[in-house]
């Protein structure tokens, strides 16, 4: 993909996760959960996960944020869903790389590619990945947890 073509896709995409956003509600069964803040933007967000062995059953989240904050949840719960535990650590691996400026393997990430246009905007980083923090730190712990970006 060029990356005019990215920047563009970037834009639509986190436009319409940030209008609609996929999973956006509580959770009462969930079995993990922990709150995210991102003190530079204001972003809030909660992640619930359900787990069933190691597999995600089910993933949402709730809170308030910017648009990146938002639309980078929403596609994490829908790239999520269904994941086994490793599956969702190697995609947390690949996310955190991309969105930081590593390169790797495009093809493993498919439609969350279109987060590494977050790359153009250094102090909007923390605001995509707050949820992949959030989430990892969910499934880390069994209790409710918060996490701050560093
Ligand atoms: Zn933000």
């Amino acid at each position: 993909m060029s990356s005019a073509d990215l920047r563009d896709l970037y834009q639509q995409v986190i436009m319409d996760h940030n209008k609609k956003p996929r999973n956006f509600r509580e959770m009462g069964n969930a079995n993990h959960l922990a709150h995210g803040n991102n003190p530079l933007c204001g972003d809030a967000l909660v992640v619930f996960v359900k787990l069933d062995g190691d597999v995600i059953e089910d993933v949402s989240f709730q809170g308030s944020g910017c648009a990146i904050s938002v639309a980078s949840a929403s596609l994490m719960t829908e790239a999520l869903k269904g994941k086994t535990l490793t599956e969702a650590e190697t995609l947390y691996e690949s996310v955190h790389k991309q969105m930081t400026g590593e390169d790797i393997e495009q093809s493993a990430l498919g439609k969350l590619e279109v987060l590494s246009g977050v790359k153009e905007f250094p102090a909007r980083v923390k605001c995509a990945t707050l949820s992949w923090h959030t989430m990892h730190a969910a499934l880390d712990s069994d209790h409710d947890i918060s996490v701050t970006t560093e």
